[in-house]
């Protein structure tokens, strides 16, 4: 470009060509610190690409902190929030986000965005693994810490939900999206509802949704003190796929359900355990939906469904396909 300019530089005019290289120069100066300032010295040849997902975080935002999270999609409605978050590692796994918890060994919660094009066919990877994104001063779980314990390895974001990338449904693979779950639970009507939810969507649902464990005090461990939660809950807000986050509002679809983590929960429907996000807050400590206006969240933390929710097995989603 410098060349070309160059050429087309007046030549009748010593002073005239004089100025113009200088601007020129200047320019050219402006032009390779602006190349050093965008371009990462690991970066190949690749034309200007936006950002990826994974930089949700403010700029410079620390690693594993708060920050580092709030601008992802999945928390558009609020990060979670309580009280402490010292107890909490928060990381941004681009298909979902979540809160770690270092002593629990356990998300503290995982938040996604559930939309039609999560939905593909990419065959299920089962790569579960110990997730090195966890600073090393953590203990990262494995999977001897689940062999023989009597509990499966229970999703938080289900890897249904993300079938549309290789990428992704090996993400929901990683020890930080899992918690011990009785078999009859994480086969019963926790997956029921994970297949009703994916079932709305189909049906035009856009959806955000929180999961996470309660815990008891003293809280049994599994393997290397990996915290069984008394129940698992889930909270999620039904959108239309034409929506955005600034759309919730009173009227918006919200369904609570905590699922108690013991025996005999198989023999039940998942929308026998529907409560409120009132009530899951009071047991978590946790403020969910925290973006959402205050006089809105009121309404809609407060109510147990008003809506009339699937009552049979079928429409439950257990035998659908
Ligand atoms: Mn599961
Ligand atoms: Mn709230």
């Amino acid at each position: 470009m410098t060349a070309s300019r160059k050429r087309r530089a007046p030549r009748h005019s010593l002073p005239g060509t004089f100025s113009s290289v200088v601007l020129l120069l200047l320019v050219a100066r402006f032009a390779l610190l602006q190349c050093g300032a965008w371009h990462v010295p690991s970066s190949t040849a690749l034309p200007a690409a936006p950002d990826p997902p994974a930089s949700a975080g403010a700029p410079g935002a620390k690693r594993g902190t708060e920050a580092s999270v709030s601008g992802s999609v999945h928390v558009a409605l609020g990060t979670p929030r309580d009280g402490d978050p010292s107890d909490e590692y928060f990381l941004d796994e681009q298909a979902f986000v979540l809160s770690y918890s270092p002593e629990r060994r356990v998300p503290n919660w995982v938040a996604w965005q559930l939309d039609r094009k999560h939905l593909g066919h990419v065959r299920r990877k089962n790569d579960f693994r110990a997730d090195l994104a966890l600073p090393a001063r953590f203990y990262r779980v494995k999977d001897s810490d689940y062999s023989h314990s009597g509990y499966d390895r229970g999703h938080l974001c289900p890897s249904a939900d993300r079938q549309d990338s290789e990428e992704d449904n090996s993400r929901t693979f990683l020890f930080t999206n899992i918690a011990p779950q009785l078999h009859e639970l994480n086969a019963g009507p926790w997956e029921q509802l994970e297949r009703y939810a994916r079932q709305r969507v189909q049906h035009g649902a856009l959806l955000y949704v929180v999961a996470g464990g309660v815990f008891n005090a003293p809280t049994a461990t599994i393997g290397n003190g990996v915290a069984v939660p008394a129940e698992s809950f889930k909270i999620i807000v039904v959108l239309r796929q034409e929506q955005g986050p600034s759309d919730v509002d009173e009227n918006t679809e919200v369904l609570a359900v905590s699922m108690p983590n013991q025996r005999g929960v198989g023999d039940h429907e998942w929308t026998e355990f529907v409560t409120s996000v009132d009530a899951i807050e009071q047991r978590t400590g946790y403020d969910f939906l925290n973006a959402v206006p205050e006089r809105v969240q009121r309404v809609i933390e407060a109510r147990s469904p008003a809506r009339s929710l699937p009552r049979t097995r079928q429409q439950a989603g257990r035998l659908a396909p």
